[in-house]
């Protein structure tokens, strides 16, 4: 799965999986990070102090499969597989649809 189409803006990712695009933040995806600190850091009951300021500011795609973003506190480790990424878009419609 992925997406028809991929737009950074300056506070969110627009992923379009083929019914409009779906809004999810630099914040949120940064908060959503699966990598192997962020998930220790959980674990432990140590949430990340996260800055909602926080910037995606590169975006690499990892074959067809994955991307790769690099935040603006340095953190470059978060893989989001696009499956995952579908899953906090899907998400992300319900919250919208419920408020
Ligand atoms: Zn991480």
């Amino acid at each position: 799965m992925t997406p028809q189409q991929v737009v950074l803006t300056p506070t969110a990712l627009l992923l379009d999986w083929g019914d409009g695009a779906v809004r999810l933040t630099h914040a949120a995806l940064r908060g959503a990070c699966r990598c192997s600190q962020c998930e220790s850091a959980r674990r432990q009951g140590h949430p990340l102090a996260l800055s909602q300021d926080v910037r995606i500011v590169r975006l690499e795609a990892l074959g067809h499969y994955a991307v790769q973003l690099v935040f603006s506190d340095g953190h470059d480790r978060g893989i989001y597989p696009w499956e995952m990424l579908a899953r906090l878009s899907a998400l992300a419609l319900q919250v919208s649809a419920s408020t």
